[in-house]
Parts: structure tokens; C-alpha cells; sequence
């Protein structure tokens, strides 16, 4: 029997039973919506992650992303996932309506996503950046940056990333060194960033990093840390100097690249500052922590996947004969039947 990845009965349960999410509706922001509208989100992601996602996984973990001549090529069944992740709408679907969201309930977009993860965590991975970089600029972006990066990007032409991490400054993000320049309305970004997940890809048109670093003449330590929109491509589609400087080998997740990324090598990556300087890492901490609850999910997402590949094999795998079985040339029974590897499973659920 194939995966079914998640138990579409324990997602009815908690939605409908346990967190009684019909009476969400009552508010007006989720007044549009019902049980029917619900129930048709997971359906399609459910149908998308059992007969796309999960099929692609294994595929997509054995061949990584490949770096060719400074571009790095991702698995060809991604480039097919990708649109029909935003043709459901899943880039946006909590968001208002006027940014071409849907207005859904977070809870019931999460349980959506749950069967997502199960299937393919590394594809998601690519979602939940640009999403998290996406409702960053929405929230503290101007109306340019909304106007020209957020919008492509909540709509999957452009995907997202976050860029953190220095070579010296991993959970010290105070000592980020990264810098910015004024250059008229712009900043002339220079720096290196390493473990940027996402961070070069052949699926979108364009990458947003969103990029701590600090202005030039800044106060040290944390308080000197501004947020910064830095594109592959500049919104006239130049190159905007950021180049791939080599991709790290990973034991999980190998869909999804995890990349050193330079800034202004040859001195012409330009970046958009977000919100006010100096204030960097306290609007950063929103993605951080949406990526936070992302990983939490999907290790809940994957041990259930891993459960339902316990079930399966314990199903059919025929070994031994039960205890009280005197007959050496009975047929062996399936594992499912011995009481330890019962427990071992009630145990994994
Ligand atoms: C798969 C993967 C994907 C990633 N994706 C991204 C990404 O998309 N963007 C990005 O910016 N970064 C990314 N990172 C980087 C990640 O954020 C850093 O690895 C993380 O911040 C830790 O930094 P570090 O690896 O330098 O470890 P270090 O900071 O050197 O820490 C080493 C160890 O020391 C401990 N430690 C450090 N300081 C303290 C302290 N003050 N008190 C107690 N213990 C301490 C840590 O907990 C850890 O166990 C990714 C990393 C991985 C592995």
C-alpha cells in the first residue's frame, strides 16, 4: 500500500474535533471561508503530496543540487512541483485577500503543509523561505519593496531566502560582519554568508536575500545589525553580484541546497534596506521564528511518514512463527504479529 504519509483521520480530529476550527469563521477576516473551503485546501495538498511530493523524494535526495559554471541546477521534478505548489495557492494562503492570499486560518494551512512536509521536506524548505522572506518585506518592507519584490515573490515568480549565517558568526549573529554602503537610494553590500538554504536555485526567476549586516560606521554588536533586501537580479534584471562560492554536503534534506553566497565580489551587489537601520536582527527574529515552528513541524511531518513505513514493512515482512507455534514447518507470520513489534510501532505512533 503506498504511503499515505499522514492519518487524514488525526488531521479531522484536530482540526474539527479537537481545535474546532469551523468557529474560526465567525471572525471576520475568515468569514469566506467554511468547512467546505477547508476541506478542499487539504484535499489538494494531500493529493499533491501523495502523487507528486513523495514520489520525488528519493529522486531529489540521491541527485543534490549540482553547481555548473556558477549556477547551481536543481532536480528537474522540483521545477514541476514548484508552480503547482502556487497554483494551490499554498505560497499565500494565510495572507489578505488584497496581496492575493486567501485568508485562511493559519491552523488549517499548517495541517495543509503537514502533508507537504511528509512527502518531500527538502521541496518545502524552498516554500517556507520564500514565504517567511515574502512576510518579512510585507511587514516591514516599504512600498517599494512590496510593490516589486514581495509580490513577486508571494506569487512564486521569485523565491526567498534568509542570510544569516558568516563563517564566524553562527549563533553570535552580534559579530556579523557584512557590510553596507550608501549608494544613493541604494546600499552597496559586500560580505560572505555561509549555509544560505535555498540560496542559488535554477527554479525562479529571481532570489531575494534577506540579509543582516551592518552599516557602515554602525555601533557594534547586535544593535549594529540592520536587514537588508538583496536580489540574485536587480529589478531592471541585471546581475546583482552575488555568486554561489560552493555548496555543502548534507546528510538529510539534499533536495534543498545549503550554499556559500558572496556579496559584491566585483563590488556591485546593491541591496534595498528594510525598515529602519539598525534594527535588523528584532525584524529577522519574525522568519527565524516561523522557520523555528517550520522545523518543528517537520519532524512531526517526517516521523509520521517514517511511522507509516514501519506499518508496511511490519505488514509484510514474514518472519519467525508465533510463540506458541510447535511446528517447524508452519508458515512464517507476518513481524506485525509479535507482541515487541507491536509495541515497537504503538511506541513510534
Ligand atoms: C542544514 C542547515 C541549514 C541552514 N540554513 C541556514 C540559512 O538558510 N540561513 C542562515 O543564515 N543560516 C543557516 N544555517 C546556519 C545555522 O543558522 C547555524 O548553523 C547556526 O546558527 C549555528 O551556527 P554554527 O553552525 O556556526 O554553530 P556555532 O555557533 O559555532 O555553535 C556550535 C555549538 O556551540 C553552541 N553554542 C554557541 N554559542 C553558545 C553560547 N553562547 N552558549 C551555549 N552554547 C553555545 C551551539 O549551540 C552549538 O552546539 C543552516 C545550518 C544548517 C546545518
Amino acid at each position: 500500500m503506498p504511503n499515505p504519509l499522514v492519518s487524514d483521520r488525526n488531521v479531522e480530529f484536530l482540526l474539527y474535533e479537537l481545535l474546532r476550527a469551523e468557529e474560526l469563521t465567525a471572525l471576520p477576516y475568515f468569514a469566506d471561508h467554511g468547512r467546505e473551503t477547508f476541506d478542499l485546501v487539504l484535499a489538494s495538498a494531500r493529493k499533491l503530496a501523495r502523487e507528486q511530493m513523495f514520489p520525488a523524494f528519493k529522486p531529489m535526495d540521491e541527485e543534490p543540487p549540482r553547481l555548473v559554471n556558477g549556477q547551481l541546477r536543481i532536480h528537474p521534478a522540483m521545477h514541476e512541483i514548484w508552480p503547482k505548489m502556487f497554483e494551490l495557492g499554498l505560497g499565500n494562503a494565510t495572507r489578505p485577500v488584497e496581496l492575493g492570499g486567501q485568508q485562511l486560518p493559519r491552523t488549517v494551512a499548517v495541517l495543509a503543509a503537514h502533508y507537504c512536509m511528509a512527502a518531500n521536506g527538502a521541496a518545502m524548505g524552498y516554500l517556507g523561505l520564500t514565504q517567511g522572506a515574502a512576510h518579512l518585506l510585507e511587514a516591514f518592507g516599504d512600498e517599494f519593496l512590496r510593490r516589486e519584490f514581495m509580490t513577486r515573490m508571494y506569487a512564486g515568480e521569485w523565491a526567498g531566502t534568509m542570510a544569516l549565517t558568516e563563517p564566524h558568526a553562527g549563533s553570535s549573529l552580534a559579530d556579523v560582519r557584512t557590510r553596507a554602503r550608501p549608494a544613493g537610494d541604494e546600499w552597496r553590500i559586500d560580505g560572505n554568508k555561509v549555509f544560505i538554504s535555498g540560496g542559488d536555485q535554477d527554479l525562479t526567476s529571481n532570489i531575494v536575500h534577506l540579509t543582516l549586516a551592518r552599516i557602515e560606521g554602525a555601533p557594534a554588536g547586535i544593535k549594529g545589525v540592520s536587514l537588508f533586501a538583496i536580489p540574485k537580479k536587480r529589478p531592471d534584471g541585471t546581475d546583482n553580484d552575488c555568486t554561489c562560492a560552493g555548496v555543502f554536503h548534507k546528510m538529510g534534506w539534499r533536495g534543498l541546497p545549503s550554499i556559500a553566497l558572496n556579496f559584491g565580489e566585483r563590488g556591485e551587489c546593491r541591496g534595498w534596506l528594510v525598515g529602519e537601520p539598525n534594527r535588523g536582527i528584532s525584524y529577522m527574529f519574525q522568519m527565524m521564528n516561523e522557520a523555528r515552528l517550520m522545523v518543528g513541524l517537520n519532524a512531526v511531518s517526517t516521523a509520521s511518514a517514517a511511522y507509516f513505513e514501519s506499518v508496511e514493512y511490519a505488514r509484510t515482512r514474514p518472519q519467525g512463527r508465533p510463540l506458541n507455534a510447535r511446528d517447524p514447518n508452519a508458515p512464517q507470520v507476518p513481524i506485525v504479529e509479535h507482541a515487541d513489534v507491536r509495541r515497537m510501532l504503538l511506541k513510534q505512533k
